[in-house]
């Protein structure tokens, strides 16, 4: 079982930086007892002419025993090349650049991973092996450039005890069982793929089928991997629908984008973590019998934002988390109706204004610890960022724009002024307004409305802007009004608010005069409006 340079036929993509990885293969033996593994990774890669004659890979806590290539593009014998290592990065001395092939470096090493890989007795007294990576952890098993900008193709090959069944990103391959009895699994994921979803997942489940993705150019399994004790409550409960959630996000967004889709029951640290095609779920949610949709669909939605079309750098992870918690709630109002959006839109703001990440803004540079950037911003206003944008642009354009997104930036990577370029190409407009208020200003629009009905059935508006002045002020466009007389709707209207401290005063006529009005009155914008007659 060895994975050699033939791996170097790695698909042609647009060359990114001085270095770029184009694959990984991991081959990896996981012990009958304990923790030591002994592992080899096969790093292919293309090297610019300016591109310095050392490949840096992130590893922590290893013991390196041997680093070497083959040369000229995988074409000359395997020749052992030096490298130094401090136990956290492997710098190893590339030979002489002689053309633009890809080349490989093979990296042999051992150990016992302290994170990244975990290797535990589980909830029920049984050993597993799980890879949990986000956000930079994958460094603690994997030879890799650890860095969401270096997208890559992943092969497994992995060796486990017998009883053990192996779930990892891409298509199985092959798998068998060697002399010994121990079984063998390969995994191939030809798109590339962030490193902090290349994972394994190894322990006795039961792996059942649901309905699979049928298209004229292929069938693309669906599967649920749970415990024995576990699999026919997943399969009815937070997994009955795993189908119709994937043809809804194909309808809305585009193409499903892996080789297979797996839920996968695991020791992720997180509720739901979106590994690439082997999404992982915290078993505590099935051991409680307390997981529902709302994680299948958020982490499925992550598919294709978050792995396929992946932020260049986590500061913009409002990209992945914002679309997931937002796509969660569009899928589930597709499936159950409108008000799921609705009420699960309003949860999302109260959550968001209740915590103190209303100081920050989505996108917050001054970030440097990366779990800090699981918060409000990220999930919440991030959701109500392409909420309201879809409130702005009108259905058809929002989705057009979203499918273009999709298209134009599926297996590579973004920053948001990408995600904003598309949207401004697909609507026509200049949206420069719209992110820079909601991505890079702390906070939220805070309306003071003071209003006034006179006889005739015009009525003034005061509107001032309250909010704090460090968050900044706000342009909302066309903020719905609704007028009321005892409790009956008796006329709308919307009106302009300005990025302004000063007062704005707008003039409405109406048929009659009102006893009330209601700002918003459907919850369409991340606002808090105090109305005084
Ligand atoms: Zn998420």
């Amino acid at each position: 079982m060895v994975l050699h340079a033939a791996v170097a036929t790695a698909q042609q993509r647009t060359p990114g930086p001085a270095l770029d990885v184009l694959s990984y293969g991991f081959q990896l033996v996981l012990p009958d007892t304990g923790s030591a593994i002994a592992a080899q990774a096969v790093v292919v890669f293309r090297r610019a002419p300016w591109a310095p004659d050392t490949l840096a890979l992130d590893l922590v806590g290893w013991t390196v025993d041997s680093v070497g290539a083959h040369g000229h593009g995988g074409t000359t014998p395997y020749a052992r090349l030096s490298y130094a290592y401090d136990g956290a990065r492997l710098a190893i001395a590339l030979p002489p650049r002689e053309s633009a092939a890809p080349e490989n470096v093979s990296v042999f090493y051992h150990g016992t991973p302290r994170d990244g890989l975990i290797i535990r007795v589980d909830a029920r007294g049984r050993r597993s092996a799980f890879g949990d990576n986000w956000p930079e952890r994958a460094r603690d098993w994997l030879p890799t450039v650890d860095s969401p900008a270096d997208k890559a193709e992943v092969l497994w090959l992995v060796s486990a005890p017998r009883d053990w069944r192996v779930v990892a990103n891409g298509r199985l391959a092959r798998q068998g069982r060697s002399p010994d009895g121990r079984s063998w699994w390969a995994y191939e994921e030809h798109r590339p793929i962030p490193t902090y979803t290349m994972v394994v997942g190894a322990a006795p489940f039961t792996v059942s089928r649901h309905r699979p993705l049928v298209s004229a150019a292929d069938t693309i399994p669906i599967e649920v991997w749970a415990y024995p004790e576990d699999s026919a409550w997943a399969d009815s409960v937070p997994f009955r629908r795993v189908t119709e959630i994937v043809e809804t996000l194909q309808r809305l967004v585009g193409p499903f984008p892996y080789e297979k889709l797996a839920h996968v029951e695991s020791a992720t640290r997180y509720g739901g973590m979106e590994n690439s095609a082997a999404i992982f779920y915290a078993e505590q949610g099935y051991v409680a019998r307390r997981m529902g949709e709302g994680v299948v669909r958020h982490e499925t939605a992550h598919q294709w934002f978050g792995d396929a079309v992946t932020e260049r750098d986590f500061h913009d992870l409002w990209l992945s988390e914002g679309f997931a918690t937002y796509l969660d709630l569009v899928v589930g109002a597709a499936l159950d109706g409108d008000s799921v959006l609705r009420r699960g839109m309003r949860d999302e703001a109260l959550r968001y204004m209740s915590t103190r990440d209303v100081d920050r803004p989505v996108i917050d540079s001054s970030v440097t610890r990366l779990t800090e950037l699981l918060n409000a911003n990220s999930y919440n206003k991030g959701a109500w960022v392409l909420h309201m944008l879809r409130g702005l642009l009108g259905d058809s354009v929002f989705w057009r724009g979203i499918r273009d997104y999709y298209r134009s930036y599926r297996d590579s990577v973004v920053a948001s002024r990408d995600f904003q370029r598309v949207m401004e190409r697909a609507s026509g407009r200049s949206l420069d307004w719209f992110f820079t208020q909601w991505l890079r200003q702390p906070g939220y629009p805070q309306l003071h409305v003071a209003w006034r009905g006179e006889r005739g059935g015009r009525v003034t508006l005061e509107v001032r802007q309250i909010q704090a002045d460090a968050w900044g002020r706000y342009a909302l466009p066309a903020v719905p009004v609704e007028f009321l007389r005892d409790g009956h709707v008796v006329g709308r209207s919307a009106f302009d608010v300005r990025p302004q401290a000063a007062p704005q005063v707008v003039s409405i006529a109406l048929d009659g005069v009102p006893d009330a009005i209601v700002v918003d009155p459907e919850g369409t914008l991340l606002m808090t409006a105090r109305v005084q007659p």
